[in-house]
C-alpha cells in the first residue's frame, strides 16, 4: 500500500458524559482547513457509548463525515479500548492525517495508537498547515524550552499524527444546516477491558476555565506575594473575568496550577488580557500572545511583556490595581 492511498484528515472526538470538550472543535475547524488545502474532507471519529446523540453538534462545527464506534466498552475512558478502536478506525478507513487535542486523555492515547499503528507523533504542536507547493503536512511545535519552533514532517510513515493544544486552535462558526454522512464501526473488544472502573470522583469545580474566560487578569511574581492576588481578584470582579497567573506564581505556591498560562500551563486567547507583574518570558507568551487585546502593568519600562502588549503603564502593581479597579467600578 502506498503513502497515497492513505487520505482525509481525521479528528479525535472526546467526549466525557456525553459532553465534547472544546479542543475537538477546535480541530475540527482546523482539519476543515486541512482538508480544504488537500482537497479532501474532514471526518470527525467519534468513540463512547450511546453518543449518537452528539453527530449533529459536529456536523454544525465542521465534519463531513462521522465514524463511530458506540460500545459499552467506551463508556468511560481507558486506555486500552480507546487504542483498540482508534487503531481500528485507521486501519479500517486508512485516513492521511489524524489529529487529538493535548488533553489527558489525548495525550495518553495519541502515543499508543502510534505505536500500535506504526507511525510517528508530533506532540504539542501549535501550528498545522499544507505547504502551498508541495503539500506536505507541516506541524510545528515547542522545542528546546520554547526557545525554538521546530517544524515536523512525516515523510515515510501514514497516518500522519499530531496533538495540538487546547485553545491553540480557533473554532468554526456554527453552521446550523449542515449534515455529516454517519458511519459504524463494529469493533470486538473481547480481551481488551483489562481496567475495570469501579467509580469515578468527579472534582468540584466551583469556577469558569481560564481557558473559557473573555477576559483574564494575570498575575506574576511582580505581584510580590500571595496576598496581593486579591487585587487581581478585585479587578476581575469589577471586569466580570478570571484570574490566571505566570509559572513563578503557581511555582511559588501562589496561584493552582489550573489557572498558569503558558506552555507547560494553558494556552488562552481571550478579548482582554491585563498581564499584572509579568515579564513576558518566551514560554508565558507562548500562551496569551494571540489574546485580541493585551494591557501590560510593570515597573520596568524595558521588560519584554510590553513588545506584546496593545496598551502599557509603566508603573507599581499594588498602587495602579486598586486604581484600574475603582475607575471600572465607577463606569
Ligand atoms: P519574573 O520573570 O520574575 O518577572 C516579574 C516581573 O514583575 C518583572 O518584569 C518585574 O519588572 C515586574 N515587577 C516586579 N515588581 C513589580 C511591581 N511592584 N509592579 C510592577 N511590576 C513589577 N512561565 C510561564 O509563565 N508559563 C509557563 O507555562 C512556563 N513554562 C515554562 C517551561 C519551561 C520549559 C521553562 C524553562 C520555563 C517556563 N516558564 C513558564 C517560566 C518562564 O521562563 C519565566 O520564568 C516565568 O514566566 C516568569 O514569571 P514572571 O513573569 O511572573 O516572573
Amino acid at each position: 500500500m502506498s503513502l497515497q492511498d492513505y487520505k482525509g484528515v481525521f479528528v479525535f472526538v472526546q467526549q466525557v458524559d456525553n459532553k465534547v470538550s472544546g479542543v475537538s472543535f477546535e480541530l475540527l475547524g482546523k482539519g476543515k482547513e486541512l482538508a480544504a488545502a488537500l482537497e479532501t474532507e474532514v471526518t470527525a471519529v467519534l468513540l463512547g457509548y450511546q453518543v449518537s446523540g452528539l453527530c449533529e453538534e459536529l456536523a454544525k462545527y465542521g465534519a463531513d463525515k462521522i465514524i463511530t464506534v458506540d460500545d459499552k466498552a467506551l463508556e468511560v475512558y481507558t486506555t486500552e479500548p480507546y487504542t483498540h478502536a482508534m487503531a481500528q478506525v485507521i486501519e479500517h478507513y486508512k485516513p492521511a492525517i489524524v489529529l487529538y487535542g493535548a488533553t489527558a486523555i489525548g495525550r495518553d492515547l495519541a502515543p499508543r495508537v502510534s505505536a500500535r499503528v506504526h507511525t510517528g507523533l508530533t506532540a504539542d504542536c501549535t501550528k498545522l498547515e499544507i505547504a502551498e507547493d508541495t503539500k506536505e503536512f507541516r506541524m510545528t511545535r515547542p522545542a528546546f524550552g520554547g526557545n525554538i519552533m521546530a517544524t515536523i514532517i512525516c515523510p515515510e510513515h501514514r497516518p500522519q499524527m499530531a496533538t495540538v493544544r487546547p485553545g491553540v486552535m480557533q473554532k468554526a462558526k456554527a453552521n446550523e444546516s449542515a449534515k455529516a454522512v454517519v458511519e459504524n464501526l463494529s469493533v470486538d473488544f473481547a480481551g481488551r477491558q483489562n481496567v475495570e472502573v469501579l467509580e469515578v470522583v468527579k472534582s468540584v469545580i466551583d469556577k469558569m476555565d481560564i481557558q473559557d474566560a473573555k477576559i483574564l487578569v494575570s498575575g506574576g511574581r511582580g505581584m510580590g506575594c500571595p496576598d496581593n492576588f486579591q487585587l487581581l481578584r478585585d479587578l476581575a470582579d469589577a471586569l466580570g473575568g478570571e484570574v490566571s497567573a505566570s509559572r513563578a506564581c503557581v511555582d511559588a505556591g501562589w496561584a493552582e496550577k489550573d489557572i498558569q498560562v503558558g506552555q507547560t500551563g494553558k494556552t488562552v486567547r481571550p478579548n482582554l488580557y491585563i498581564a499584572c507583574g509579568i515579564s513576558g518570558a518566551i514560554q508565558h507568551l507562548a500562551g496569551m500572545e494571540d489574546s485580541d487585546v493585551i494591557i501590560a502593568i510593570n515597573k520596568d519600562e524595558t521588560a519584554p511583556i510590553f513588545e506584546v502588549a496593545d496598551y502599557g503603564i509603566v508603573g507599581d502593581v499594588t498602587k495602579i490595581l486598586p486604581l484600574f479597579t475603582e475607575k471600572v467600578k465607577a463606569a
